[in-house]
Protein backbone atom coordinates (compact mmCIF):
# COMPACT_ATOMS: atom_id res chain seq x y z
CA UNK A 1 0.00 0.00 0.00
CA UNK A 2 1.29 3.29 -0.99
CA UNK A 3 0.73 6.57 1.41
CA UNK A 4 -1.38 8.93 0.42
CA UNK A 5 0.98 11.08 1.16
CA UNK A 6 3.68 9.86 -1.03
CA UNK A 7 0.63 9.50 -4.12
CA UNK A 8 0.37 13.52 -3.56
CA UNK A 9 3.99 14.24 -4.22
CA UNK A 10 4.26 12.09 -7.07
CA UNK A 11 1.39 13.39 -8.79
CA UNK A 12 2.88 17.41 -7.74
CA UNK A 13 5.94 16.66 -9.13
CA UNK A 14 4.61 15.81 -12.49
CA UNK A 15 2.29 18.09 -12.77
CA UNK A 16 5.36 20.85 -12.10
CA UNK A 17 7.18 18.96 -14.75
CA UNK A 18 4.35 19.39 -17.50
CA UNK A 19 3.76 23.39 -16.24
CA UNK A 20 7.54 23.68 -16.28
CA UNK A 21 9.00 22.52 -19.21
CA UNK A 22 7.70 21.41 -22.81
CA UNK A 23 8.54 18.03 -22.59
CA UNK A 24 6.90 16.84 -19.14
CA UNK A 25 6.76 13.48 -18.04
CA UNK A 26 3.81 11.58 -18.46
CA UNK A 27 1.71 9.32 -16.41
CA UNK A 28 0.34 5.37 -17.95
CA UNK A 29 -3.16 6.89 -19.05
CA UNK A 30 -2.41 10.21 -20.76
CA UNK A 31 0.12 8.09 -23.29
CA UNK A 32 -1.16 8.11 -26.70
CA UNK A 33 -2.26 4.25 -27.59
CA UNK A 34 1.26 3.46 -29.52
CA UNK A 35 2.89 3.45 -26.64
CA UNK A 36 0.85 1.92 -24.05
CA UNK A 37 2.51 -1.06 -23.36
CA UNK A 38 3.01 -2.16 -19.70
CA UNK A 39 0.17 -0.76 -17.52
CA UNK A 40 2.35 -2.38 -14.53
CA UNK A 41 4.53 0.91 -15.25
CA UNK A 42 2.48 4.07 -14.09
CA UNK A 43 5.06 7.12 -14.19
CA UNK A 44 7.78 8.91 -16.24
CA UNK A 45 6.72 8.33 -19.53
CA UNK A 46 8.34 10.37 -21.92
CA UNK A 47 6.15 10.95 -25.18
CA UNK A 48 6.28 13.08 -28.64
CA UNK A 49 9.63 14.57 -27.89
CA UNK A 50 11.98 15.77 -30.35
CA UNK A 51 14.93 13.85 -30.90
CA UNK A 52 17.19 16.16 -29.45
CA UNK A 53 15.49 16.12 -26.04
CA UNK A 54 15.22 12.20 -26.36
CA UNK A 55 19.05 12.04 -27.12
CA UNK A 56 19.66 14.37 -23.90
CA UNK A 57 16.88 12.43 -21.92
CA UNK A 58 20.03 9.89 -21.89
CA UNK A 59 20.98 11.54 -18.74
CA UNK A 60 17.65 12.03 -17.26
CA UNK A 61 15.73 10.48 -15.00
CA UNK A 62 12.88 8.53 -16.52
CA UNK A 63 11.31 4.79 -17.30
CA UNK A 64 13.37 4.25 -19.91
CA UNK A 65 16.56 5.33 -18.61
CA UNK A 66 18.00 1.98 -17.35
CA UNK A 67 16.75 -0.05 -19.94
CA UNK A 68 18.88 2.69 -22.10
CA UNK A 69 22.11 2.26 -20.03
CA UNK A 70 21.91 -1.74 -19.06
CA UNK A 71 22.05 -2.62 -22.65
CA UNK A 72 24.35 0.14 -23.53
CA UNK A 73 26.90 -0.83 -20.77
CA UNK A 74 26.47 -4.52 -22.62
CA UNK A 75 27.78 -2.95 -26.09
CA UNK A 76 30.48 -1.21 -24.35
CA UNK A 77 31.59 -4.54 -23.28
CA UNK A 78 31.34 -5.89 -26.02
CA UNK A 79 33.33 -3.23 -28.07
CA UNK A 80 35.96 -3.47 -25.26
CA UNK A 81 36.68 -7.42 -25.65
CA UNK A 82 36.51 -6.82 -29.95
CA UNK A 83 39.38 -3.84 -29.39
CA UNK A 84 41.17 -6.53 -27.05
CA UNK A 85 40.63 -9.85 -29.82
CA UNK A 86 41.72 -6.84 -32.57
CA UNK A 87 44.45 -5.83 -30.56
CA UNK A 88 45.66 -9.69 -29.00
CA UNK A 89 45.53 -7.92 -25.69
CA UNK A 90 44.67 -11.73 -24.28
CA UNK A 91 44.77 -10.21 -20.40
CA UNK A 92 41.46 -8.63 -21.26
CA UNK A 93 40.29 -10.69 -24.35
CA UNK A 94 40.48 -14.25 -22.35
CA UNK A 95 39.43 -13.92 -19.15
CA UNK A 96 39.32 -17.10 -18.95
CA UNK A 97 43.08 -17.49 -18.53
CA UNK A 98 42.54 -15.17 -15.90
CA UNK A 99 39.97 -17.28 -14.43
CA UNK A 100 42.47 -20.44 -14.74
CA UNK A 101 44.72 -18.65 -12.50
CA UNK A 102 42.32 -17.33 -10.71
CA UNK A 103 41.37 -21.17 -9.77
CA UNK A 104 44.82 -22.79 -9.95
CA UNK A 105 46.10 -23.80 -6.45
CA UNK A 106 49.65 -22.57 -7.06
CA UNK A 107 49.03 -19.08 -8.22
CA UNK A 108 51.54 -16.38 -6.34
CA UNK A 109 49.03 -14.83 -4.16
CA UNK A 110 51.64 -12.69 -2.68
CA UNK A 111 53.44 -11.28 -6.03
CA UNK A 112 51.02 -9.67 -8.18
CA UNK A 113 53.63 -8.44 -10.57
CA UNK A 114 54.81 -11.94 -11.00
CA UNK A 115 51.50 -13.11 -11.81
CA UNK A 116 51.42 -10.52 -14.51
CA UNK A 117 54.77 -11.08 -16.09
CA UNK A 118 53.60 -14.85 -16.38
CA UNK A 119 50.70 -13.94 -17.50
CA UNK A 120 52.50 -11.58 -20.37
CA UNK A 121 54.70 -14.35 -21.01
CA UNK A 122 52.23 -17.02 -21.86
CA UNK A 123 53.13 -18.80 -25.05
CA UNK A 124 51.28 -18.20 -27.92
CA UNK A 125 48.78 -20.82 -29.06
CA UNK A 126 50.91 -23.05 -31.56
CA UNK A 127 48.32 -23.12 -34.24
CA UNK A 128 47.26 -20.06 -35.99
CA UNK A 129 43.27 -20.01 -35.80
CA UNK A 130 41.20 -17.88 -37.54
CA UNK A 131 39.43 -15.44 -35.39
CA UNK A 132 36.75 -14.04 -38.19
CA UNK A 133 33.33 -15.97 -36.28
CA UNK A 134 34.63 -14.94 -33.07
CA UNK A 135 34.18 -11.33 -34.42
CA UNK A 136 30.74 -11.96 -36.31
CA UNK A 137 29.72 -13.12 -32.82
CA UNK A 138 31.03 -9.83 -31.34
CA UNK A 139 29.32 -7.73 -34.38
CA UNK A 140 26.29 -9.36 -33.76
CA UNK A 141 25.68 -8.86 -30.13
CA UNK A 142 27.05 -4.90 -30.36
CA UNK A 143 24.58 -4.91 -33.39
CA UNK A 144 21.62 -6.50 -30.90
CA UNK A 145 22.86 -4.09 -27.63
CA UNK A 146 23.27 -0.72 -29.76
CA UNK A 147 19.90 -0.90 -31.52
CA UNK A 148 17.82 -1.97 -28.09
CA UNK A 149 19.49 0.76 -26.96
CA UNK A 150 18.31 3.17 -30.00
CA UNK A 151 15.19 1.85 -29.67
CA UNK A 152 14.51 2.48 -26.28
CA UNK A 153 16.10 5.95 -26.02
CA UNK A 154 13.79 7.14 -29.26
CA UNK A 155 10.53 5.53 -29.64
CA UNK A 156 9.37 8.22 -27.81
CA UNK A 157 9.54 10.33 -30.41
CA UNK A 158 6.69 9.43 -32.41
CA UNK A 159 4.40 6.59 -33.56
CA UNK A 160 6.69 5.91 -37.15
CA UNK A 161 9.86 6.02 -35.39
CA UNK A 162 8.45 3.57 -32.66
CA UNK A 163 7.07 1.07 -35.04
CA UNK A 164 10.60 1.46 -37.22
CA UNK A 165 12.81 0.91 -33.81
CA UNK A 166 10.77 -1.64 -32.84
CA UNK A 167 11.76 -3.60 -36.15
CA UNK A 168 15.12 -2.32 -35.62
CA UNK A 169 15.05 -3.94 -32.06
CA UNK A 170 14.03 -7.59 -33.04
CA UNK A 171 15.86 -7.93 -35.65
CA UNK A 172 19.00 -7.24 -33.52
CA UNK A 173 17.97 -10.10 -31.56
CA UNK A 174 17.64 -12.16 -34.42
CA UNK A 175 20.91 -11.14 -35.55
CA UNK A 176 23.06 -11.59 -31.90
CA UNK A 177 21.68 -15.20 -31.85
CA UNK A 178 22.10 -15.80 -35.73
CA UNK A 179 25.61 -14.62 -35.11
CA UNK A 180 26.41 -16.40 -31.87
CA UNK A 181 25.87 -19.92 -33.98
CA UNK A 182 28.64 -18.44 -36.29
CA UNK A 183 32.21 -19.13 -33.59
CA UNK A 184 30.69 -22.35 -32.17
CA UNK A 185 29.92 -23.96 -35.20
CA UNK A 186 33.08 -22.96 -37.09
CA UNK A 187 35.22 -23.99 -34.41
CA UNK A 188 33.78 -27.38 -33.33
CA UNK A 189 32.91 -28.61 -36.96
CA UNK A 190 36.53 -27.11 -37.77
CA UNK A 191 37.13 -30.98 -38.87
CA UNK A 192 34.43 -31.81 -40.81
CA UNK A 193 33.89 -29.39 -43.39
CA UNK A 194 30.72 -30.67 -44.91
CA UNK A 195 28.98 -30.69 -41.59
CA UNK A 196 30.10 -27.04 -41.14
CA UNK A 197 29.00 -25.89 -44.30
CA UNK A 198 25.68 -27.32 -43.42
CA UNK A 199 25.13 -25.93 -40.18
CA UNK A 200 26.62 -22.61 -41.15
CA UNK A 201 24.08 -22.59 -44.22
CA UNK A 202 20.76 -23.24 -42.62
CA UNK A 203 21.76 -20.64 -40.08
CA UNK A 204 22.14 -18.44 -42.52
CA UNK A 205 19.04 -19.25 -44.36
CA UNK A 206 16.92 -18.94 -41.77
CA UNK A 207 18.35 -15.84 -40.34
CA UNK A 208 17.77 -14.26 -43.32
CA UNK A 209 14.68 -15.42 -43.46
CA UNK A 210 13.46 -14.72 -39.67
CA UNK A 211 14.96 -10.40 -40.35
CA UNK A 212 12.86 -10.94 -43.56
CA UNK A 213 9.64 -11.07 -41.35
CA UNK A 214 10.85 -8.77 -38.97
CA UNK A 215 11.01 -6.40 -41.45
CA UNK A 216 7.90 -6.72 -43.45
CA UNK A 217 5.42 -3.92 -43.14
CA UNK A 218 3.16 -5.74 -41.18
CA UNK A 219 1.56 -3.87 -38.46
CA UNK A 220 2.46 -4.76 -35.22
CA UNK A 221 -0.74 -7.40 -34.34
CA UNK A 222 -0.82 -9.86 -32.11
CA UNK A 223 -0.41 -12.44 -35.31
CA UNK A 224 2.66 -10.69 -35.77
CA UNK A 225 3.62 -10.83 -32.13
CA UNK A 226 3.13 -14.86 -31.95
CA UNK A 227 5.18 -15.08 -35.46
CA UNK A 228 8.22 -13.03 -33.92
CA UNK A 229 8.01 -15.45 -31.00
CA UNK A 230 7.90 -18.24 -32.99
CA UNK A 231 10.83 -17.64 -35.26
CA UNK A 232 12.95 -16.40 -31.97
CA UNK A 233 11.98 -20.05 -29.90
CA UNK A 234 12.95 -22.36 -33.34
CA UNK A 235 16.21 -20.44 -33.89
CA UNK A 236 17.04 -21.65 -30.72
CA UNK A 237 16.10 -25.31 -30.43
CA UNK A 238 17.43 -25.17 -34.19
CA UNK A 239 20.81 -25.03 -32.05
CA UNK A 240 20.03 -27.63 -30.19
CA UNK A 241 20.66 -30.80 -33.71
CA UNK A 242 24.39 -29.83 -33.79
CA UNK A 243 25.07 -29.13 -29.82
CA UNK A 244 24.04 -33.02 -29.71
CA UNK A 245 25.98 -33.49 -32.68
CA UNK A 246 29.23 -32.07 -31.44
CA UNK A 247 28.99 -33.94 -27.88
CA UNK A 248 29.09 -37.32 -29.21
CA UNK A 249 32.07 -35.94 -31.95
CA UNK A 250 33.91 -34.54 -29.24
CA UNK A 251 32.74 -37.17 -27.09
CA UNK A 252 36.28 -36.79 -25.36
CA UNK A 253 37.73 -33.94 -25.37
CA UNK A 254 38.31 -32.22 -22.03
CA UNK A 255 36.87 -28.77 -23.38
CA UNK A 256 33.90 -29.93 -23.99
CA UNK A 257 32.40 -30.26 -20.70
CA UNK A 258 33.92 -26.65 -19.47
CA UNK A 259 32.20 -25.36 -23.21
CA UNK A 260 29.05 -27.10 -22.23
CA UNK A 261 28.85 -26.54 -19.25
CA UNK A 262 29.13 -22.06 -20.15
CA UNK A 263 26.59 -22.76 -22.67
CA UNK A 264 24.21 -24.04 -20.12
CA UNK A 265 24.69 -21.29 -18.46
CA UNK A 266 23.60 -19.01 -21.19
CA UNK A 267 20.44 -20.99 -21.79
CA UNK A 268 19.70 -20.38 -17.71
CA UNK A 269 20.46 -16.51 -18.37
CA UNK A 270 18.55 -16.49 -21.16
CA UNK A 271 15.36 -18.12 -19.47
CA UNK A 272 15.32 -16.74 -16.41
CA UNK A 273 15.62 -13.49 -18.65
CA UNK A 274 12.84 -14.47 -21.06
CA UNK A 275 10.54 -14.98 -17.61
CA UNK A 276 10.89 -11.95 -16.63
CA UNK A 277 9.93 -10.26 -19.55
CA UNK A 278 7.17 -12.35 -20.12
CA UNK A 279 5.49 -12.46 -16.58
CA UNK A 280 6.32 -8.52 -15.82
CA UNK A 281 6.95 -9.55 -12.57
CA UNK A 282 7.92 -7.71 -10.06
CA UNK A 283 5.96 -3.89 -11.22
CA UNK A 284 3.20 -7.09 -11.62
CA UNK A 285 2.92 -7.57 -8.02
CA UNK A 286 3.41 -3.49 -6.90
CA UNK A 287 1.96 -1.13 -9.76
CA UNK A 288 4.33 1.90 -9.85
CA UNK A 289 6.94 0.73 -7.46
CA UNK A 290 9.45 -0.05 -9.94
CA UNK A 291 8.59 2.67 -12.05
CA UNK A 292 12.32 4.10 -12.73
CA UNK A 293 14.45 0.92 -10.91
CA UNK A 294 13.68 -2.81 -10.73
CA UNK A 295 11.41 -3.06 -13.53
CA UNK A 296 11.23 -6.71 -15.23
CA UNK A 297 12.69 -5.29 -18.39
CA UNK A 298 15.96 -3.89 -16.74
CA UNK A 299 16.14 -7.03 -15.36
CA UNK A 300 15.69 -8.73 -18.59
CA UNK A 301 18.48 -6.97 -20.18
CA UNK A 302 20.93 -7.70 -17.57
CA UNK A 303 20.30 -11.51 -17.58
CA UNK A 304 20.32 -11.56 -21.21
CA UNK A 305 23.89 -9.61 -21.41
CA UNK A 306 25.03 -12.23 -18.59
CA UNK A 307 23.63 -14.83 -21.46
CA UNK A 308 25.87 -13.14 -24.02
CA UNK A 309 29.14 -13.14 -21.93
CA UNK A 310 28.53 -16.55 -20.93
CA UNK A 311 28.30 -17.55 -24.34
CA UNK A 312 31.62 -15.76 -25.40
CA UNK A 313 33.81 -17.27 -22.95
CA UNK A 314 32.28 -21.04 -24.09
CA UNK A 315 33.94 -19.56 -27.65
CA UNK A 316 36.83 -18.70 -26.02
CA UNK A 317 37.31 -22.43 -24.81
CA UNK A 318 36.57 -23.50 -28.46
CA UNK A 319 38.96 -21.02 -29.73
CA UNK A 320 41.57 -22.42 -27.17
CA UNK A 321 40.79 -25.83 -28.05
CA UNK A 322 41.67 -25.59 -31.51
CA UNK A 323 44.84 -23.75 -31.17
CA UNK A 324 46.25 -26.32 -29.26
CA UNK A 325 44.51 -29.82 -31.08
CA UNK A 326 45.07 -30.41 -35.04
CA UNK A 327 42.63 -32.09 -37.12
CA UNK A 328 44.68 -35.63 -37.78
ZN1 LIG B 1 14.59 -3.96 -24.31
Amino acid sequence: MRGETEEMDETQFLELSKKMNKFPLLRYEELPDYMKDNEYILNYYRAEWSLKHAFISLFLCHNETLNVWTHFIGFLAFLLLTIANVTHFYLVADFLQVSKWAFSSNHPLNNTRQMISSYMDTTPPPIEVTRWPLFVYLGGSMFCFVSSSLCHLFSCHSHHLNCRLTQLDYTGIAVMIISSFFPSIYYIFQCNPLWQFVYLGIITVLGILAIGVLLSPTRMSGKYRFIRTLIFVLMGLFGVIPTIHATILNWNAPQRNAALGFESAMGFFYLVGAMFYVSRVPEKWKPGWFDLVGQSHQIFHVFVVMGALAHYVSVLILYEYRSRVSCE
